[in-house]
């Protein structure tokens, strides 16, 4: 039995990748500097691992995204961009003006760059699994390396595809014509071969391929282009294991049938690989690689439960049994060991990467018998199985939930009656999303009071004094419907994460998001409940200085569960409903207080979209559910929600039973295909604002360029349903663009209030 990890972060302890590559941009250290540092962080790494693995990978220090590096190494360099000329070019590619587009990674948090194939012309071009592989030999290590697959690489890139029939009109889209895709697979093969080849003949005597595509709902046609792909890989007669995740593979038969001599299955996501093992057995020839250690949260595992899964397993597979991770180790902190202030109990019951790679050699140890590894085995199951975390109070409300609970009181049509008389709003109102530019200066004093530089009344006096600026700023620019600027806020949901019991925060937790930005998640490790109010004193601060309706601001509980680590004995829906009655707590306190309009923020909706379209119905009923139940406001009070992104067509039903009473979204960067989901949806009737301007870009837009989103979406929406705003948050800007920006906005909306 093998132990085999992989995806292990490239973070550091310290966050040494993020200060390399970081001050590498900002020209403070050299290229060879900057080198040498990643040299030194890969060789470290390799170290971690073969303390406890049985294999080294190599070829996963990206300097910024994996999915670039596999574009590069077949030579798929847009023309945009030149010819290629390292890492000039190389981080063009990835953060440059016209870089690649960057999108979710699965379901998870991680973004990749979105690899554009212009032409089918494929060709060696940076071998970088070749240079690693020779790098760390130079150094000791025998490796194996670990790229992406070509199925994977294929199915995420986008392929330039004529368009139109009489133009010359072309355009980069996803692959999905299945002409395309085949073609595209027989011009890959061989280029994939070769890098193969390369390899063997350096030495190396296998490859890891990561093929987490093999999890998404597949098409004939799909098996087709693999079948095309891994005949010819096969003929290179170096060992291919291939690697699937983050959920069952698609077609049990067809997968284990592979010409390759390992598979790698996520054991953990759901039951379903486990249960085809078992029942449908395993080929004898293959090596099965067990995803028995759960890569996406930070639970110890109960080893002696795994113990028994591997013994499960080994009575119908012949072959090899390895454990590994069930997914990368990126989506976990690099370790829990400086985690000092965590709720107690907790952190002995957690495992970030590192302490993973100590529990898949545990789960060696013991599956062989070895008593000082059943022995802590045992111990760990005492403390894993004692109660933690539990809140009776909680789990009765959520017990008494009835129907109506997770419906308003009146229909849409009524209440927007109320709602009107009682805001008396113009056509076309104006607003924002929420926060405005979180200069240094509010960074410096948020660093300074949570050093205990400053004491906790200057700190608030201080956070007063920007909302008093702000809102004199909305009144001067003649904003309809205000907000208090979110200069409190770090991050939207740790910040709520700070005020809810059973949800923890970390302070080193840092996991890549992308490039070299970080975030911490919070850990929800027991019934969630809220502490005490937790936006009231800023909201009603900033309503007591207007007679404008200042916006409630909270986020909403699918986005708080999604970008946070949970319990996996709890089902996420109960999660889910246990944060929306925080939540709607806080909405009760907001109405009380004579707030009129609240906004729940749901930016991660969509992104918790389940991998097969089987999953769907489940997961949006709980979804939707959390949402209304937490939006239950009186009928009076204005329920906003947002979303930034534009991708609806196949969720807006789902959308729409949210129930909301507005919601804004993203189009400015979208073409039209937002406006096509609202024409395909008969009976639309919330209001709805269609971001005008897209704050991800400094430019300061014109009021003809947000005419002419306004006049789209009139194409077919009522305008009385419409609102102005920017497409999101303006916290990422600066004061000198959003000034001007805002002023043309509200300009641009009295003129159109004007001419319709
Ligand atoms: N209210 C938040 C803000 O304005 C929304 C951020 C988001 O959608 N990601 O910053
Ligand atoms: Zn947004």
């Amino acid at each position: 039995m093998k132990v085999i990890a992989f995806g292990y972060p490239k973070l550091g302890e310290k966050r040494e990748f993020k200060r390399l590559l970081e001050g590498f941009w900002k020209g403070e250290i050299s290229e060879e500097e900057f080198l040498r540092g990643m040299q030194d962080l890969n060789l470290s790494r390799a170290k971690t691992y073969s303390e406890f693995c049985d294999l080294i990978p190599s070829n996963e220090l990206s300097y910024y995204d994996f999915m670039l590096d596999t574009a590069l190494m077949v030579g798929m360099v847009p023309q945009r961009f030149g010819k290629y000329e390292g890492l000039k070019t190389y981080f063009e590619m990835a953060r440059g003006k016209n870089a690649l587009e960057m999108t979710k990674w699965f379901n998870t948090n991680y973004h990749y760059l979105v690899p554009e194939i212009e032409s089918s012309e494929f060709k060696v071009l940076i071998n970088k699994p070749l240079e690693e592989f020779k790098f760390f030999k130079e150094n000791g290590f025998t490796t194996v390396p670990h790229i992406v697959g070509p199925f994977t690489f294929l199915r995420l890139s986008k392929a330039l595809r004529k368009v139109s029939s009489e133009l010359p009109l072309y355009e980069v889209e996803r692959i999905e014509s299945p002409d395309q895709f085949l073609n595209l697979s027989q011009k890959l093969a061989p280029v994939y071969a070769e890098v193969l080849r390369s390899l063997k003949e350096e030495g190396a005597k296998r490859v890891h391929l990561e093929e987490p595509a093999f999890v998404l709902d597949m098409e004939d046609w799909h098996w087709e282009a693999v079948s095309i792909l891994y005949k010819e890989l096969s003929k290179v007669g170096i060992d291919i294991a291939l690697f699937t995740y983050y959920d069952s593979v698609s077609d049990y038969e067809k997968f284990v049938d592979l010409p390759v001599k390992g598979l790698h299955m996520d054991l953990v996501s759901n039951t379903d690989n486990l249960r085809n093992i078992l029942e449908k057995g395993f080929p004898k020839d293959k090596e099965l690689i067990a995803g028995l250690i759960n890569g996406r949260q930070p639970w110890k595992a109960d080893i002696l439960e795994k113990v028994k899964v591997v013994e499960d397993i080994s009575r119908v597979v012949d072959g090899d049994i390895s454990v590994a991770p069930s997914c990368p180790l990126y989506h976990l902190p690099v370790t829990v060991e400086p985690e000092d202030e965590l709720p107690e109990g907790l952190k002995e019951r957690l495992s970030f990467a590192k302490e993973k790679l100590r529990e898949l050699r545990l789960i060696k140890d013991a599956f062989e018998g070895k008593s000082e590894a059943l022995e802590e085995a045992k111990r760990r199951r005492e403390i894993l199985r004692e109660t933690f975390g539990e809140n009776q109070e909680v789990r009765r409300r959520i017990a008494s939930l009835k129907e109506e609970d997770f419906r308003r009181d009146l229909p849409y049509e009524e209440r927007v009656k109320l709602q009107k008389d009682r805001l008396n709003l113009p056509l076309f109102p104006t607003t924002t999303i929420g926060s405005f530019p979180q200069t240094p200066e509010v960074r410096k004093m948020r660093t300074a009071y949570r050093n205990g530089k400053i004491s906790e009344e200057e700190y608030k006096n201080f956070i007063k004094e920007k909302i008093r600026e702000v809102i004199a700023f909305q009144e001067e620019v003649g904003l309809d419907v205000f907000v208090h600027g979110e200069f409190e806020r770090t991050d939207m949901v740790e910040f709520f994460a700070f005020k809810m019991d059973g949800i923890a925060t970390t302070k080193h937790g840092w996991v890549l998001s992308y490039g070299s930005r970080v975030y911490r998640p919070p850990i929800i490790y027991g019934d969630v409940s809220r502490k005490g109010p937790m936006t009231l004193e800023e909201i009603t601060y900033a309503q007591s200085l207007t007679d404008k309706p200042v916006k409630g601001m909270l986020t909403g509980p699918v986005t708080i569960l999604n970008w946070s680590y949970y319990r996996e004995d709890i089902p996420k829906r109960e999660i889910a409903y246990q944060i929306a009655l925080a939540l709607l707590d806080e909405v009760r306190d907001l109405e009380k207080a004579g707030i009129k309009v609240i906004q729940i923020d749901e930016p991660a909706f969509r992104e918790g979209t389940p991998l097969k379209r089987k999953d769907w119905a489940e997961y949006f009923d709980w979804a939707v559910k959390a949402f209304r139940l937490c939006s239950k406001a009186d009928p009076k009070t204005q329920i906003h929600t947002h979303m930034c992104y534009s991708e609806f067509n196949d969720i807006i039903e789902y959308i729409y039973q949210m129930d909301f009473d507005v919601i804004s979204i993203e189009a400015s960067r979208s073409k039209g295909e937002i406006i096509s989901a609202f024409e395909r949806f008969k009976g639309w009737d919330r209001q709805i604002g269609i971001g005008v301007y897209d704050i991800h870009s400094p430019a300061v837009p014109t009021k003809e360029e947000m005419k002419i989103v306004m006049e789209r979406a009139m194409k077919v929406l009522p305008k009385e349903l419409l609102w102005v705003n920017p497409d999101c948050g303006l916290k990422t800007r600066r004061w000198e663009e959003v000034r001007p920006a805002l002023k043309n906005m509200v300009e641009m909306a009295r003129e159109l209030r004007e001419e319709v």
